[in-house]
């Protein structure tokens, strides 16, 4: 079976678009792939995080991610600092990646840009420890979006490197998965492009939070001043609300407004309540178990050490070979 490994940013809540954009197709990766998915704290450390914070940001996105469905039976859904092996090898491959083509990253240049007074060690070598994560189980596949690109290219780069080094043929190149279809891209509700937690407030609809909020962030979701004359074309807020409705409403709901719009019938009011409700039969049940999950600490403690155990399983294999490789042999 061929290796996915996908990285998770501990970012707090999780909303809409992290859901079809990402947790979706993690449901569908454990079902037909060796799937590796690890909440990259080690990442977020670059940031500075108070501890509360970092490690209630970690059991938030833990406690969502299992109760939207992944299952420590079918991946391994770890922790990325419950695996030392992946700091040892970030050592390794720190000694052969160059100070030039870290400063190209085009990640790095943004962060020189956006945190001037904060442009540590680790934010330069990040491309480092991205491949880690992903050389270390040996992927074949990495889901990446547009921006990541680059961080997959470099990965392949550090792999290679490593092994016309030693002349061996131990890292794989990893290719980015290519899903059947369309990316799903989810609009906010401000009508300023994707769905966004830092899109401002009432940009996001988060699955852990009450009815009425998400009720409310709808209502005030951006529009226009409606259709001006029949079959006019919809604008860039209406389109958004038209993608969202596709999302969670049923296909003849979704054309009763896009007809009621073509004849200018349209209501607005009644398109965000139906769209509302049509969100919150999906939302609501999964809220019910992100907050049972949340608080069963037996069930949190023991899906991360099945998955932590699944991680350092194949990580300690690849770190045995690697040692043995660079010319770490044991004399005792
Ligand atoms: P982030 O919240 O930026 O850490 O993103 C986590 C994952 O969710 C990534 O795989 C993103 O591509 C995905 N994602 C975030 N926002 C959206 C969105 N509005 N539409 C589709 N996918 C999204």
């Amino acid at each position: 079976m061929q290796t996915v490994v996908s990285g998770i940013r501990p970012t707090g809540k999780l909303h809409l678009g992290n859901y079809f954009g990402a947790v979706k197709n993690f449901l569908m990766m454990q079902e037909n792939y060796n799937s590796y998915f690890f909440i990259a704290d080690i990442h977020s450390l670059t940031t500075h995080p108070t501890p509360e914070d970092l490690h209630g940001s970690v059991r938030q996105v833990l406690a969502e991610y299992l109760a939207m469905g992944l299952d420590p039976e079918k991946c391994a859904l770890f922790i990325q600092s419950d695996v030392p092996e992946i700091t040892e090898l970030y050592t390794y491959m720190n000694m052969n990646a160059y100070l030039g083509e870290l400063e190209r990253s085009a990640s790095f240049k943004d962060k020189i840009r956006t945190q001037k007074n904060n442009v540590n060690a680790g934010l330069l070598t990040y491309p480092v420890l991205m491949a880690v994560d992903i050389l270390i189980h040996k992927a074949d596949f990495v889901p990446v979006g547009k921006d990541q690109e680059q961080h997959l290219e470099m990965t392949r780069q550090f792999g290679n490197r490593f092994n016309r080094m030693y002349d061996v043929e131990f890292f794989p190149e990893p290719q980015a998965f290519s899903f059947t279809g369309e990316l799903v891209k989810v609009p906010g509700l401000t009508g300023q492009g994707k769905m966004s937690k830092s899109g401002g407030a009432g940009d996001a609809v988060f699955f852990d939070e009450d009815d009425d909020v998400t009720r409310k962030k709808i209502m005030r979701a951006k529009t226009d001043a409606g259709p001006q004359e029949p079959n006019s074309p919809h604008s860039e807020e209406i389109a958004n609300l038209f993608d969202l409705m596709r999302l969670v409403c049923e296909e003849s709901v979704v054309q009763q407004y896009v007809d009621a719009y073509a004849d200018c019938s349209i209501r607005y009011g009644d398109m965000k309540k139906q769209l509302a409700e049509d969100m919150l039969t999906l939302i609501a049940p999964i809220r019910e178990r992100i907050r049972e999950v949340k608080a069963d600490d037996a069930y949190l403690a023991k899906a991360a050490k099945i998955g932590a155990e699944k991680a350092r399983e194949s990580a300690s294999r690849t770190m045995r070979e690697v040692r043995e490789i660079i010319g770490f042999k044991k004399f005792y």
